[in-house]
């Protein structure tokens, strides 16, 4: 028998009615066959990282279980993209709903396809608010807590709801 592995996901979206993209997204992995126990962050407002001239992003992070693998994980958080119209535009631009798997159990993965913890998860703050709504007593490999990560990061976001 597989063991089920907690996995954490960032949702994000600027397009569209992104808040929708967002929460149908949501919806989407909570009702997946091959995911169970999922919980939504709160949903947040931030402004986009890479360039100025798109429209602000709606971001959340979902945690959830289960018994895929990595690289299937990421193959269904693409499928839902594609299911929402993701199409790549420019690196950082606008999308309807971009999905990151931000770490699966304690795994390090670094394959062409998947780097694991998610690269650039550590400087962002609207991956590791919305985290710390779900794990606030996370402790990272590298010795520090999410605490400790969050005092480095100004809390730059709008909440605009509650996690569920
Ligand atoms: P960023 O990864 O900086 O947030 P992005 O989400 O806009 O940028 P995408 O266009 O969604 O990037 O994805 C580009 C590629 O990143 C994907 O085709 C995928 O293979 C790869 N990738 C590597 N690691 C991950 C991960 N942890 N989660 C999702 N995709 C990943
Ligand atoms: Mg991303
Ligand atoms: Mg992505």
């Amino acid at each position: 028998m597989k063991s089920w592995v907690d996995i954490y996901i960032g949702l994000g979206s600027n397009l569209d009615q992104p808040l929708q993209h967002v929460e149908q997204a949501f919806q989407s992995l909570a009702s997946h066959k091959h995911f169970q126990n999922a919980k939504l962050s709160g949903i947040y407002q931030s402004k986009p990282v890479g360039p100025q001239d798109q429209p602000d992003f709606i971001n959340a992070v979902a945690h959830a279980q289960t018994q895929l693998g990595p690289h299937d994980v990421l193959d269904c958080l693409q499928s839902i993209e594609n299911v929402h119209g993701r199409v790549r535009l420019r690196h950082w631009g606008e999308r309807s709903l971009d999905l990151d798997l931000l770490m699966y159990g304690q795994a390090q993965i670094r394959t062409p396809r998947l780097t694991v913890p998610h690269s650039h998860m550590l400087q962002r703050s609207f991956v590791l608010y919305p985290l710390a709504d779900l794990v606030p007593n996370l402790c990272f490999d590298n010795g520090l807590n999410l605490g400790e990560h969050l005092n480095k990061l100004e809390f730059d976001l709008k909440l605009l709801k509650k996690g569920i």
